[in-house]
C-alpha cells in the first residue's frame, strides 16, 4: 500500500485540513475520520472500533465483486436505531412524560431484507415496529413482525385487499393500525370489519394547516394528497360512532414531508396535531397514540442550517421538542399524554450506506500545453492570444479575461468561415485555456475577485469519469438536486490540487455531479488528487442509504450495483468481516427487464455467425470465439470492468 509519500513543503497538507475540506466532522456525525496514512476510516459505533473503508473495497474485489459497490455498515445502522430510541427515552425522562416512545421503521425508505432485519434486531429492546404504505410492504411487515409490543402502522392508499389483510393481522393478535388517509376508507373499513367480525385499530391522518418546508413540502398543507381536513375528521368521527366503532379510533397521525430542514415547522406541526388529539379525546374516543410521522432530517452538507440539504436541529433537539410540545398541549387541555410514535426513515438508514466508485478517466482542458510557433508564422488572432497569455500589455485579470474572450470568439468565427485551419484553431483553444487557467483566482488570496473570474474554476474544472450511473445510484441528485457528501477513500494526507466535476458512464449529459456539499455554500467543483496510473482512485459517496437504494432506474441499462454487508469483528485482522454479498444485475438480467431473452439473442447471433461462416467471411474457430465472448458478456457486469480483470479471468479459464 502506498501512503506516506514524502511531500514537498508547498504541498504540505494535514489530515485536519482534509477533514475540514471534505466536511467529515460536519456531516459525518462522528462516524468518519482519517488515519495517519491518509485513508478514510469509518467508526460504526462512534467509539474506538474502526474500519478502513478501502480494506472493505479490497476484500470485496478479492471476493470477485466489481465496482461500483454499495457498502452497508450494519453496525452503523444499529447505532442509529439505538440512538433514536435512547434520545426519545432520555427526553421522556427529562420531561417526566407519563407515557412511552414506540417508534416504527417506514419500510419504503429501504426495503432490503438485511436492512429491515438489522433494524428490527437493534430495535427489539425498544419494541421498535414497522410502518408500511403499500400491499407489498404490508406483506413484508406482517411476516417479519414478531414482538406483540411492536406496532405495525399502515399508511397509504388502501384497497379492500389491503384492509382485509390488515384485519387478519389483528386476528393474529398483532397491533396493526389502519391509518385513514381518505374519508372513503372509513366506510370501507367499517364494512369490512362487519364482514370479517374483526375490530380494527384505527388512526386518522390529519391534513395540517402547518405547511411543510423543504423539498418534500407538498406532502402536507391543505392541498396535499394525503390526510383528512377538519370537517372530514368530524365526519369520520361521526361515522365511527354510528357504526359502534368508537373504541377503535386511538391514534392521530401526521407527516409533513421528508427532510424537514427547520425545527420550527416540526414544533408547529406537533402542536397542531396534538390539538386534534385532545379534541378527539374530549369527543369520547379512547385516544392513546400520536404518530409524528417522518421528516427527521439528515445534515448532508453539515451546515446545520435550514438549507434543503441540511437541518437546523440535532436529533436530541428533535426528540425533546416533540416530547415537550405534546406534553404541554395535553397538560393545558387536561388530557393524559399519549405514547409517541415516530416514523423516522431517512435519519436511521441514510448514514449506513456508502457508494464506492472508481475514477476511470479524465476529460481535461487544462492538460493541453499550447504550442509556441515562431512569431512570424503566427496568424494575427493567435499572436493576440499569445500576447494576452504573456500579459505583454500589463493588464488586470478581468481585462485579460475579456480580451481573451473576444479573441477566442474571433478565432471560432474564422474557423467556421473557413479562414482558420484546424491546427490554428487548436492553438487558439489551447492558448485560451492556458489564459483561463492563469486567471483562476488563487485560493490563498483573500482579495475580492469579480464574479466572472470566480466562475472560472468551474468552467476549467476537469471532468473525472466515474464508473457508476447517477440514474441508478443517486437518483435524488439528478431528480431533486439532493446533495450528497463525497470524498476520496485514500491519499487524504496529500493536498488535492485538481478542481473536478464527476461524470458517470451513461450516455446522458445529465449523468454528472457538479454540485457538492460545502458548509458555507454549494460548491460547483470538488478538489481531488491527480490520477495516478499505478493506484486506483476510489471515491465514496456518503449518506446514500435512504431512498436511493430502491429508486434507481435502468437508464442505459445499467442496473443494481454489487453490494457487501460489513460487520465489526474484534477478532478479525482488519476489525471487520463481510457477511453477505449481493451480486449486482448482469447484462442478461437487465435485458430481461426489457423483454429480451438472453438465450434467444444468442441463438439469433449464432444464426448470423453460421451464415457468415458458410459464406467464408469468418473462420469457424473465429465464429465460436465470438459466440463465447457474447455469452460471457451476457453474464457479466453492466458497468465498466478493467481489461486486467478480463485477461485474469481468461487466464484462469485456460
Ligand atoms: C416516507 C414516509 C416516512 C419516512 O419519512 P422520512 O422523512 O424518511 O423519515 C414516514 N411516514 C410516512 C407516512 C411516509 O410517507
Amino acid at each position: 500500500m502506498s501512503g506516506n509519500k514524502s511531500l514537498a513543503k508547498s504541498d504540505a497538507w494535514s489530515n485536519a485540513e482534509a477533514e475540514r475540506y471534505y466536511g467529515l466532522k460536519q456531516w459525518g456525525g462522528g462516524h468518519f475520520s482519517i488515519d495517519e496514512n491518509g485513508y478514510l476510516l469509518a467508526h460504526p459505533r462512534g467509539d474506538g472500533s474502526v474500519i478502513r473503508i478501502q480494506d472493505i473495497v479490497n476484500e470485496a474485489l478479492e471476493k470477485g465483486h466489481k465496482l461500483p459497490l454499495t457498502i452497508r455498515i450494519q453496525d452503523l445502522l444499529r447505532t442509529r436505531v439505538v440512538r433514536l430510541n435512547e434520545l426519545f427515552n432520555q427526553a421522556i425522562n427529562e420531561e417526566n412524560y407519563a407515557a412511552r416512545y414506540r417508534g416504527v421503521f417506514p419500510i419504503k425508505v429501504n426495503q432490503l431484507r438485511e436492512v429491515v432485519e438489522e433494524i428490527q434486531d437493534a430495535g427489539s429492546p425498544y419494541n421498535f415496529g414497522f410502518e408500511c404504505g403499500s400491499k407489498p410492504e404490508l406483506l413484508i411487515a406482517l411476516a417479519m413482525h414478531k414482538d406483540p409490543q411492536a406496532l405495525l402502522i399502515c399508511n397509504g392508499y388502501k384497497d379492500d385487499d389491503f384492509i382485509r389483510m390488515a384485519l387478519s393481522g389483528r386476528r393474529m393478535g398483532k397491533p396493526v393500525f389502519l391509518v385513514v388517509e381518505q374519508l372513503s376508507e372509513v366506510s370501507r373499513i367499517i364494512q369490512l370489519s362487519k364482514e370479517t367480525g374483526v375490530q380494527p385499530l384505527m388512526g386518522l391522518r390529519i391534513k395540517l394547516t402547518t405547511a411543510g418546508e423543504g423539498k418534500w413540502a407538498s406532502s402536507s398543507g391543505e392541498n396535499a394528497k394525503f390526510g383528512l381536513t377538519s370537517p372530514e375528521v368530524m365526519d369520520a368521527a361521526r361515522r365511527l360512532k354510528r357504526a359502534g366503532l368508537t373504541d377503535c379510533l386511538q391514534l392521530i397521525h401526521f407527516h409533513i414531508g421528508s427532510q424537514v430542514p427547520n425545527i420550527q415547522t416540526i414544533k408547529k406541526a406537533t402542536i397542531e396535531a396534538t390539538r386534534f388529539y385532545c379534541e378527539l379525546c374530549n369527543l369520547g374516543f379512547p385516544m392513546s397514540l400520536i404518530d409524528v410521522g417522518g421528516g427527521l432530517g439528515v445534515d448532508y452538507d453539515g451546515s446545520r442550517s435550514n438549507f434543503e440539504s441540511s437541518m437546523n436541529y440535532t436529533l436530541r433537539e428533535y426528540t425533546r421538542d416533540v416530547v415537550y410540545n405534546i406534553k404541554s398541549i395535553c397538560t393545558e387541555a387536561g388530557v393524559a399524554v399519549p405514547d409517541i410514535i415516530s416514523e423516522s426513515g431517512r435519519a436511521i438508514v441514510a448514514p449506513h450506506s456508502i457508494l464506492v466508485t472508481e475514477v476511470c478517466d479524465r476529460i481535461s482542458k487544462t492538460s493541453v500545453v499550447p504550442r509556441v510557433a515562431k512569431p512570424t508564422k503566427r496568424k494575427p488572432v493567435i499572436q493576440d492570444l499569445q500576447e494576452i497569455l504573456d500579459n505583454s500589455h500589463q493588464s488586470g485579470p478581468l481585462e485579460r479575461y475579456h480580451d481573451a474572450q473576444q479573441k477566442i470568439e474571433e478565432a471560432n468565427n474564422l474557423f467556421n468561415l473557413g479562414y482558420l485551419p484546424l491546427k490554428d484553431k487548436a492553438d487558439a483553444d489551447a492558448l485560451y485555456w492556458a489564459i483561463c487557467r492563469e486567471l483562476v483566482p488563487k485560493e490563498t488570496s483573500s482579495a475580492y475577485s469579480p464574479d466572472e473570474l470566480e466562475a472560472l474554476p468551474q468552467v476549467m474544472a476537469e471532468q473525472y469519469v466515474c464508473n457508476f450511473s447517477v440514474f441508478q445510484s443517486l437518483i435524488d441528485h439528478w431528480a431533486c438536486d439532493q446533495l450528497f457528501p463525497i470524498a476520496p477513500l485514500q491519499r487524504l494526507n496529500e493536498k488535492p490540487t485538481v478542481e473536478a466535476v464527476l461524470v458517470d458512464i451513461t450516455c446522458d449529459s445529465e449523468g454528472k455531479i457538479s454540485k457538492f456539499t460545502d458548509v458555507e455554500d454549494v460548491r460547483h467543483s470538488i478538489r481531488l488528487h491527480p490520477m495516478d496510473a499505478k493506484e486506483p482512485y476510489y471515491l465514496g459517496v456518503f449518506l446514500v442509504g435512504a431512498y436511493q437504494d430502491i429508486m434507481g432506474d435502468l437508464h442505459n441499462l445499467f442496473g443494481r450495483v454489487d453490494e457487501v454487508h460489513v460487520f465489526l469483528e474484534d477478532g478479525e485482522e482488519d476489525g471487520f468481516y463481510i457477511e453477505d454479498s449481493i451480486q449486482g444485475f448482469s447484462i442478461k438480467d437487465v435485458l430481461g427487464f426489457t423483454q429480451y431473452d438472453g438465450h434467444l439473442l444468442t441463438r439469433m447471433l449464432k444464426k448470423q455467425i453460421d451464415r457468415a461462416t458458410k459464406a467464408n467471411q469468418i473462420k469457424p474457430r473465429e465464429g465460436t470465439s465470438i459466440l463465447d465472448e457474447y455469452t460471457q458478456l451476457l453474464e457479466g457486469s453492466t458497468y465498466l470492468t478493467k481489461s486486467s480483470d478480463r485477461s485474469a479471468k481468461k487466464r484462469r479459464k485456460t
